[in-house]
């Protein structure tokens, strides 16, 4: 346990809940006759278990609404943060709307990168920035989606139809 010593003793500076006073023996006892009454009651669990994933999927069809709300703002706010680090502005052209801004590569391969981490993305990047700001801002930059279009046609990315 990562709490306890080899020698099965607390480590210095952690104080436990119970102050060590459980009687190891106890504690296993108290676990086997657990493990019993689960066995026992496994009805009346199995039962248990049934309510909570009724009420629970009922809970999310009523706040389906809610729920997507939550997510997104989430993920907004996430968004917000790389996109505020980077400046929060175009570099191109200076547009402000984040609504329409984008995190750009600077030297290309971001497709492949989307795809890999898809919804996790973000995060993804938040990682990238807290583990370094210099290489995060080498190599990434903000542009709105005029001037990563335009971008993308004068390095000849946009596949033609
Ligand atoms: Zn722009």
């Amino acid at each position: 346990m990562l709490y306890r010593n080899e020698k099965g003793q607390f480590l210095k500076g952690f104080i436990p809940f119970n102050k060590g006073k459980i009687d190891p023996n106890k504690h296993k006892k108290r676990l086997e006759y657990l493990k019993k009454y689960y066995k026992k009651n496994i009805e009346k669990f199995r039962e248990k278990r049934k309510l909570r994933k009724e009420y629970h999927s009922e809970y999310r069809k009523k706040n389906r609404i809610k729920i997507r709300f939550s997510i997104k703002n989430c993920r907004n706010e996430k968004r917000k943060k790389v996109l505020d680090f980077l400046g929060g502005k175009c570099v191109r052209c200076g547009f402000t709307d984040i609504r329409a801004l984008q995190v750009d590569h600077i030297h290309g391969g971001g497709r492949t990168e989307i795809k890999k981490y898809n919804r996790e993305y973000v995060l993804y990047l938040l990682k990238q920035i807290e583990s370094s700001h210099d290489d995060f801002r080498k190599k990434y930059q903000l542009l709105c989606a005029n001037c990563n279009w335009i971008k993308k046609s004068e390095n000849n990315e946009i596949r033609k139809h």
